[in-house]
């Protein structure tokens, strides 16, 4: 859960304040166009009346027949856009004299658009500015075209009051949008993140009790995504999880029994040997060949345990100097020889006129020739023929072991070099010897191939690069 809650808490520091903020830049940017725009269109406004003005005041000061102060007046009284603004003159000594609004006009003291307008060739001049109630006035200047009469200058007065109004209407709606916007992107991830979060969840869980030891566990695969995928990772890790387990479990069982054999022959030989002081001599010779055979085995199948264990922890090394492979080779087939006649198994062995050295461990390769014959001879009935046969073709040495035995399913075929892996269960063996053969083979650079077929026989090709001719000088 701790996790789950650290991936929302990411995605909220990493992506959701991210577009939070470029969304409040966003609103920001809208806003501040919106009241350019509102204000512009207002004091566009206010300056094409003020320029009217203008022009009338100029058009009765040219008309001499006119008197300037009482048109002048006249039109402050019928100013027709009383409405929306207020036109009030001011006297010469800067104080207004009267509004279009029919009251006491209100003036700020500065009149900034007054000074400007004085200043001015156009005889115009605007200001923005707060009134005392805090209102936004937009006023524009006219500074009368004669010097005589009392007023000195018009002043057209607008309150942007209601653009601000407005303005304020827009940007609620637009910070509205907004947080919609926001509340629609966070419901829509918090739904994604939830899909991603509950089965990971679940990937978690499932893991921790795989962890825990207990690898009939399953995640049930709903998903169709990169999650599916790692469902099924994860499943394939428990099945193979199972697999090694179990064949762990067998082979404690196998090494276990294969300890267990030699030794109570051993111990009932010794025990019959010690009680009956009076045996005779054949009985005694016949107690003690079986102990030292049953010895023998004890010492080999220590010798692949060691073997396997130096595999595990990458300690396993070979030496590599020249030496005869065919003589290994036939002092393997020696050493079964006994064997095969007794279980009535005939060892035919087409040898060849002479073959190249390799380049190898002498006790190495002997003991790739042992554990492949001993299976030979293991897994054939009697009367049947184990044919080896060794050759040399184009530098590679080529040593193959065919026999009639009971084979090899397809389905176990591919698994048998693995440690541990035992195809067939009611023949004595740890289920290591393949294991050491292909990490030796390898190990000198050849090949450990092996073919089957159930009830037809196994046919095992060990190939050996040959030595150099300069290799075989030096
Ligand atoms: P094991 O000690 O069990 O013989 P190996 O690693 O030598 O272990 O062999 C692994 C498995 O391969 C054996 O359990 C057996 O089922 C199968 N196997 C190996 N060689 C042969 C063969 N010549 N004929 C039939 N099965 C074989």
């Amino acid at each position: 859960m701790i996790k789950v809650q650290k991936i929302t808490k990411r995605w909220l520091m990493r992506s959701f304040i991210i577009i939070v903020a470029a969304l409040v830049a966003i609103e920001a940017l809208v806003i501040f166009i919106t009241k350019d725009s509102y204000y512009n269109s207002a004091q566009q406004a206010v300056k094409t009346r003020a320029s009217v003005i203008q022009n009338t005041l100029d058009s009765y000061a040219s008309d001499a027949d006119l008197d300037f102060s009482e048109r002048t007046r006249s039109l402050i009284e019928n100013f027709s856009d009383r409405n929306r603004m207020e036109l009030v003159a001011i006297d010469r000594n800067k104080k207004p004299m009267m509004s279009s609004s029919g009251f006491q006009p209100q003036l700020d003291s500065s009149l900034p658009d007054l000074v400007l307008a004085l200043k001015s060739d156009s005889r115009m001049g605007e200001s923005l500015h707060k009134s005392e109630s805090g209102e936004n006035v937009y006023c524009v200047t006219v500074v009368s075209p004669t010097q005589t009469g009392d007023i000195l200058a018009l002043r057209l007065m607008a309150s942007l009051e209601p653009a601000d109004r407005q303005i304020m209407r827009l940007a609620l709606i637009y910070i509205a949008i907004g947080l919609a916007i926001v509340g629609f992107i966070l419901l829509s991830n918090l739904v994604f993140l939830h899909s991603i979060i509950k089965p990971v969840a679940e990937v978690e869980k499932t893991a921790r009790r795989i962890a825990g030891g207990d690898f009939d566990v399953r995640i049930d695969n709903k998903y169709n995504d990169e999650m599916g995928d790692l469902c099924d990772i994860i499943n394939y890790m428990a099945d193979e999880l199972s697999q090694s387990e179990n064949m762990k479990n067998e082979f404690i069982s196998s090494v276990s029994h294969e300890l267990r054999t030699p030794l109570t022959a051993i111990r009932g030989w010794g025990e019959t040997l010690a009680d009956d002081v009076n045996c005779n001599k054949s009985m005694r010779q016949k107690g003690l060949k079986v102990i030292v055979n049953e010895t023998e085995r004890l010492s080999s199948i220590v010798e692949d345990l060691l073997d396997f264990s130096k595999i595990q922890s990458g300690r396993f090394t070979i030496k590599k100097e020249k030496m005869d492979i065919l003589a290994e080779l036939e002092e393997a087939l020696l050493a079964f020889s006994e064997k095969a006649k007794r279980e009535g198994i005939n060892i035919e062995y087409n040898e060849p006129q002479m073959l190249s050295a390799i380049e190898g461990d002498r006790n190495r390769v002997r003991q790739v020739f042992v554990n492949v014959l001993d299976n030979a001879i293991k897994y054939s009935e009697p009367d049947s023929t184990v044919k080896v046969t060794a050759k040399e073709e184009y530098g590679v040495i080529y040593v193959i072991v065919e026999d009639e035995g009971c084979g090899i399913s397809p389905e176990d075929l591919p698994k048998i070099k693995k440690r541990f892996y035992k195809a067939n269960h009611t023949k004595r063996g740890s289920g290591i010897g393949l294991a050491v053969v292909d990490e030796i083979v390898t190990m000198l650079g050849g090949t450990f191939e092996i073919k089957s077929q159930l009830g037809v026989g196994t046919s095992v090709t060990l190939t050996f690069p040959a030595m150099r001719e300069e290799a075989k000088e030096e």
